[in-house]
């Protein structure tokens, strides 16, 4: 559905976009995560066409979104991240308006307002001045006016940003519920929001598209990265020979030696149960015994944190300087 071939985008000398490709599908919810500065709003406003890249190129359905800007754009609804609002108009006129920009008339424009208003639930207000209503309000009129034209995809950049916290769940909810009618892309600063409401997670760090797949997979992908934790009365160097004999153990750290020996202790393989069994049995009959024992497990968090703040990589400010 969208095809993004080595994306980059400089703001004078500044690289906001490096070199970013990927493929969106249809029918899937797809979140953009990443802090902010990462490259995307830059992202999303060049897939949008509302902005030029420097290099790489964009096709929505096989349209080149500079070479068939209307045929491109036409499958595409966005909600920017500063959506124009008038304020001064009700949310029916505003959509009135965007309807007429996006080529509705009579009928067809009346029927659509019509269902749009509907589907963000924001019949209640649709004849209020914009001026007057809630944040959480205003933006489902900017997703509603995305839905204008029944696009294919609808693009969300941080739609819950600002928001409190019943806003943030409703719309939440209404970005799972548009999930099942359109492709849906938005971006979010918030790990949590995207792993509770995207089937595909695309992390996004300086620039760089630094992973992508779903949150299922991500999370398993750090498995390997697990660690037992645990707590004995057997000291420090009685630990080491103990697990000498454990094949699977592969880096012992001690963390405390007094009153008890806390250690952890990491496995080159992916099966942190076979370590953890491993452990338990040569302790079994050694004389000392395992306190406690826990598996210590890779998290999201712990990715993201990792990927999003490992300094030095091409794109970081200071790496500019020296080639401007
Ligand atoms: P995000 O949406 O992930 O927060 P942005 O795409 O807005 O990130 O910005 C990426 C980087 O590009 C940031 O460092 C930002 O300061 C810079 N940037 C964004 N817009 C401009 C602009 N118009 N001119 C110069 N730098 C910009
Ligand atoms: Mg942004």
């Amino acid at each position: 559905m969208i095809e993004v071939e080595h994306l980059t985008k400089y703001y004078g000398s500044f690289l906001a976009v490096d070199d970013i490709s990927f493929t969106i599908e249809d029918g899937h919810v797809y979140g953009f995560l990443g802090p902010n500065g990462a490259g995307k709003s830059t992202t999303m406003n060049i897939i949008t066409g509302c902005l030029s890249a420097t290099a790489g190129r964009v096709r929505i359905d096989g349209h080149d979104i500079y070479e068939e800007p209307d045929k491109a754009k036409r499958l595409i609804g966005y909600l920017p991240e500063h959506p124009p609002l008038y304020l001064n108009e009700s949310p029916r006129e505003y959509l009135r308006f965007v309807g007429e920009a996006k080529g509705l008339r009579g009928e067809e424009l009346q029927r659509q307002i019509a269902e749009v208003v509907e589907k963000t639930g924001i019949a209640a207000v649709q004849n209020r001045r914009i001026a007057a209503l809630s944040k959480g309000y205003r933006q489902r009129v900017g997703i509603a006016q995305a839905l204008l034209g029944n696009p294919r995809v609808i693009i969300l950049d941080e739609p819950t940003v600002g928001l409190d916290p019943l806003q943030i769940i409703e719309i939440r909810d209404l970005i799972r519920e548009l999930g099942k009618t359109h492709t849906v892309i938005f971006s979010s600063h918030i790990l949590s929001e995207v792993q509770a409401i995207c089937d595909e997670i695309l992390m996004i760090a300086k620039g760089r598209l630094a992973a992508f797949d779903t949150p299922e997979n991500l999370e398993k992908e750090l498995l390997a990265r697990n660690e037992l934790r645990l707590t004995t009365d057997a000291a420090p160097g009685e630990l080491r020979a103990l697990l000498a004999g454990v094949e699977a153990a592969d880096t012992l750290t001690v963390e405390s030696e007094t009153p008890y020996t806390v250690a952890s202790v990491r496995t080159k393989g992916a099966d942190i149960y076979a370590l953890s069994r491993a452990v338990f049995l040569a302790f079994a009959g050694s004389g000392h015994v395992l306190l406690e024992l826990s598996l210590k497990k890779g998290t999201l968090e712990d990715v993201f944190i990792e990927l999003t703040e490992t300094p030095g990589k091409p794109g970081a400010p200071e790496a500019e300087e020296k080639e401007g």
